[in-house]
């Protein structure tokens, strides 16, 4: 038997494969009856996963069927856990006649579920996004990126080298990767890898080459623009991605079974546009996960107080996509600004506004659900609610500020649309449109005639009992209806002999007879048809008003974004205003001029576990005093003295008011963070070898625009490897790099830099000792740490008395040993030239070749020559 000969099955099983073979990868639901059941391989996975039985039955091509089923009407709810799992899911559903034709009823995937590409409200989060993004292994060592939100309409585009790949996966933060099954075994590494750091932690997987074509999604993308050339998005040269757009956009719509007639727009995201933020800074920072993955509290959580989920979404966008260029950030501080209206004013404008976002339905899911013709009956009814909302914040919006000017002309809904969801849709429909009662009443006259036939029931059952009444004198004698007997006339035990010949007996219970006469059979078969043909045509009804509503769709999604700006917009303004924040001035000489800057996150805690106050810092830094070597005790502040400087950077760069009393900002390309030191298990790397690793990164990729945090470098490895490792990357940094550097240290040895560094100087975070205990003040000051209080934090860290009288000891012998030894090592002096040594011949040869511009024949050439230059 091959893997499509499935003729020793029984003819379900063999159907059932047939569908599984489709869907390699995704574990199949195939509905039976009241169930959908998995077999074999799923079934195993699905009941370790959900907890389900597995259970066996029969057998098939001589092997015992295993299965697990899950209840039809449970299926939300279990997909959800599924998809929570990363695990992607196909539904086939009996879309056949029971009996239609011999063997089992036909069955179709009518959709699949996948994390990446969900669109449906009960099985993602307001606040998330699913983003499907499909990497692309180019030449040269290039990617081609391609991703989406189906909820978006938008498809966007990047290339980048393979070491900047890390950095884009952790700012898109894909819910799914794709990638081509063609690509090199040392590309799929690096993909695991960055799966395994969080740089991508979602389900990869491969798909097919051919997918990955790039004329292809030029074609594709073309297609979806409605235009003859990508030049208009300047998208026409990147063909890496192309090909990434084809895999994506083919994935995509084999999710949903269906073309994706709703995205309209692409949108080009390079390398040198936005500011960089490498996978280490987004996870260092906290910025939208805390280091242990929980979601607050961060900055985006702190920040996050929008009112609808779109608005949250943008938000997080924003924050991850900084620009370079300051335009933008600019703009956003101006609408902020006016935003936040006059001072003293009674009600600011964003208070209002917000009064008006509040409970707005999710314009932008509804709008993609409804091009996918997947948009559930009071998802509508919120829509056209929402429009209406949204068509009264247009009017009242009367901004003089450029940006609000724009966003308030986008709000305005297209009036039609409004008009058509109005009459069309019932107040408060059915769930679902297989339900009925979806269609308003008015909207279509022959349903309401159908629907008059089922109302006029009640009147006519009435009346035939009254008639019946009299004309048989059985005074008790009662018409009535049940779903499974339909109409019937009643009458009880001791009236029965007054029953006339035409009546029918229909069933008999204890104590009386149920009958129907012709009048009474002819009226049930006109109601039940009645309400029979009164569904279909609510079911064709509401494919015509998705029909009508398919035109709407880009003038939906463009009143969606407005909607999500200008939730974002008040939400920055409600910040500034609450917290206490400054707009930050950008200037074009390069510095980071911060007053009294604090660390949002860390005071926020602060004051809500009333543990006192946030103590505020300044930033100085400058084109000549570009780097700061920041000494002091544990627990002192160093560290949130360093994040505190990057965020205000990022907030300042994404266009938000910022914490501090003032803050001048230099054009900045790049915020690097070596932080912490958290082992990497899972890719075999140790602690000192993830240090040197992201140090060396840093050093590779700051420009004198970047911002460089560097904590406590070199601690992973003996004191006098670490002290010389440390004082070197500080060196480099300052007179190579020349990034504007933060560098904290407990290597007291460090702070001689200064002395011979004219750009760096000696800061140390200030505590003053109390007997043996400390005090920590949390102010940073000028010049270096005079001690470093390492046994009096211990201390508070609640060491045994006698483990700490020990250490006392011991430091005060290695304190008085150092200086016997005066150990004096110029740290700072340049090293001799390293001796110039000639590379040898299979050195010369191997460092000309490009593996990965080899072919599989030029591959095996180099072998053969590079074994040919060995000594015979
Ligand atoms: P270590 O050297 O052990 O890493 P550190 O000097 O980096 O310590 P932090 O982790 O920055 O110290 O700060 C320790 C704690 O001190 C913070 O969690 C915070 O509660 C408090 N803290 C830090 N800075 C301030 C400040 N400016 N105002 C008030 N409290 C602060």
């Amino acid at each position: 038997m091959n893997d499509t000969d499935f003729s020793a099955h029984t003819p379900m099983m063999a159907q059932y494969l047939a569908l599984k073979a489709q869907y390699p990868g995704t574990l199949l639901l195939y509905r039976m009856g009241d169930f959908y059941e998995l077999f074999y391989e799923d079934a195993h996975k699905a009941a370790r996963l959900l907890d389900i039985t597995l259970t066996q039955r029969g057998q098939s091509a001589g092997q015992p069927v295993v299965m697990a089923g899950v209840p039809f009407h449970a299926l939300e709810s279990y997909l959800a856990r599924l998809i929570r799992l990363g695990e992607s899911v196909a539904i086939a559903e009996q879309v056949g006649e029971v009996g239609a034709s011999k063997g089992p009823v036909e069955r179709k995937v009518v959709r699949v579920v996948t994390p990446g590409t969900l669109t449906d409200s009960a099985l993602l989060p307001d606040k998330a996004e699913a983003l499907l993004l499909a990497v692309h292994q180019g030449k040269r060592a290039q990617c081609g990126l391609a991703w989406l939100s189906v909820t978006q309409g938008r498809v966007y585009l990047a290339e980048c080298a393979q070491d900047e790949l890390g950095g884009w996966l952790a700012r898109i933060a894909p819910s799914e990767l794709i990638y081509s099954a063609g690509v090199t075994q040392r590309f799929e590494q690096l993909l695991q890898q960055l799966r395994h750091s969080g740089a991508a932690a979602c389900p990869i997987a491969p798909r097919p080459d051919w997918q990955f074509d790039s004329s292809l999604g030029e074609r594709t993308l073309l297609q979806h623009l409605g235009a003859a050339t990508l030049h208009a998005w300047d998208a026409q040269e990147l063909h890496e991605a192309h090909a990434a757009a084809a895999a994506l956009l083919h994935y995509a719509e084999h999710t949903q079974g269906r073309a994706l007639t709703h995205i309209h727009s692409v949108q080009v995201q390079r390398s040198g546009e936005l500011i960089t933020l490498p996978a280490s800074t987004v996870r260092n920072l906290e910025l939208t996960q805390t280091l242990r993955g929980e979601d607050a509290p961060t900055l985006l959580s702190l920040l996050d107080t929008c009112m609808t989920g779109m608005g949250s979404r943008l938000l997080k966008t924003w924050l991850l996509e900084p620009r370079r260029d300051r335009q933008q950030a600019r703009q956003r501080l101006a609408a902020t600004a006016a935003l936040r209206g006059a001072p003293g004013a009674s009600a600011a404008p964003w208070s209002t506004l917000r009064g008006q976002l509040k409970g707005l339905a999710d314009v932008e899911r509804i709008t993609a659900r409804t091009a996918l013709r997947q948009v559930r009956p009071r998802e509508l009814v919120a829509l056209g609610l929402t429009l209406q909302k949204a068509e009264l914040l247009a009017l009242s919006g009367q901004a003089s500020e450029p940006y609000l000017a724009q966003i308030f002309s986008q709000l305005q809904p297209p009036a039609e649309c409004t008009a058509l969801l109005q009459a069309a849709i019932a107040p408060e429909p059915a769930a679902l449109v297989r339900d009925g009662g979806v269609i308003a009443s008015g909207f279509d006259a022959e349903l309401d005639e159908l629907r008059a036939i089922q109302t006029n029931c009640d009147g006519f059952l009435l009346e035939l009992e009254a008639r019946e009444k009299a004309r048989t004198g059985i005074p008790n004698l009662r018409v009535q209806f049940n779903k499974v007997h339909g109409f019937y006339i009643e009458v009880t035990g001791s009236h029965l002999d007054k029953v006339p010949d035409d009546y029918r007996r229909r069933q008999t219970l204890k104590n009386a007879e149920r009958f129907i006469t012709p009048e009474l059979k002819a009226f049930e078969d006109k109601a039940l048809s009645a309400q029979e043909r009164a569904l279909q045509r609510e079911k064709w009804l509401y494919e015509q008003v998705l029909d009508q509503l398919q035109p709407h769709v880009p003038r939906l999604t463009q009143v969606a974004q407005a909607l999500a700006q200008l939730d974002v917009l008040c939400c920055l303004a409600e910040r500034a205003l609450t917290l206490g924040w400054c707009a930050p001035q950008f200037v074009p000489e390069p510095c980071i001029d911060i007053d009294a800057g604090r660390h949002p996150v860390v005071e926020s805690r602060l004051a809500e576990t009333s543990s006192g106050a946030f103590i505020p810092n300044h930033t100085r830094m400058h084109a000549h005093q570009r780097m700061q070597i920041i000494t002091g005790p544990n627990m002192g502040g160093k560290s949130t003295y360093m994040r505190q400087v990057a965020l205000i950077v990022l907030l300042a760069s994404m266009g938000s008011h910022v914490p501090a009393a003032s803050c001048r900002l230099g054009p900045i390309d790049a915020i690097h963070t070596r932080i912490g030191a958290a082992d990497d298990l899972a890719n075999a790397q140790s602690t000192f070898m993830l240090e040197m690793v992201e140090a060396a990164q840093i050093l590779h990729a700051a420009t004198p625009h970047s911002l460089v945090l560097m904590d406590e470098i070199g601690r992973g490895t003996s004191t006098f490897d670490g002290l010389a490792l440390a004082s070197s990357i500080a060196t480099h940094l300052h007179d190579k790099t020349r990034a504007f550097t933060l560098f904290a240290t407990h290597y007291f040895e460090l702070t001689a830099l200064p002395a011979q560094a004219r750009h760096a100087v000696n800061l140390h975070v200030s505590a003053v000792e109390n007997g043996q205990d400390i005090v920590f003040l949390h102010e940073i000051q000028a010049g270096p740490a005079s001690r470093s209080y390492g046994i009096q934090v211990a201390k508070l860290a609640g060491m045994p008395a006698a483990v700490l009288h020990h250490a006392r000891h011991t430091l005060a012998a290695l304190e008085e040993r150092s200086r016997a030894d005066e150990l004096q090592v110029e740290l700072f002096a340049p090293p001799p030239a390293p001796a110039v040594q000639t590379p040898s011949a299979v050195e010369a040869l191997l460092a000309r070749i490009n593996p990965d511009q080899l072919s599989p024949r030029e591959a095996l050439e180099a072998l053969y020559q590079l074994k040919g230059l060995l000594p015979h």
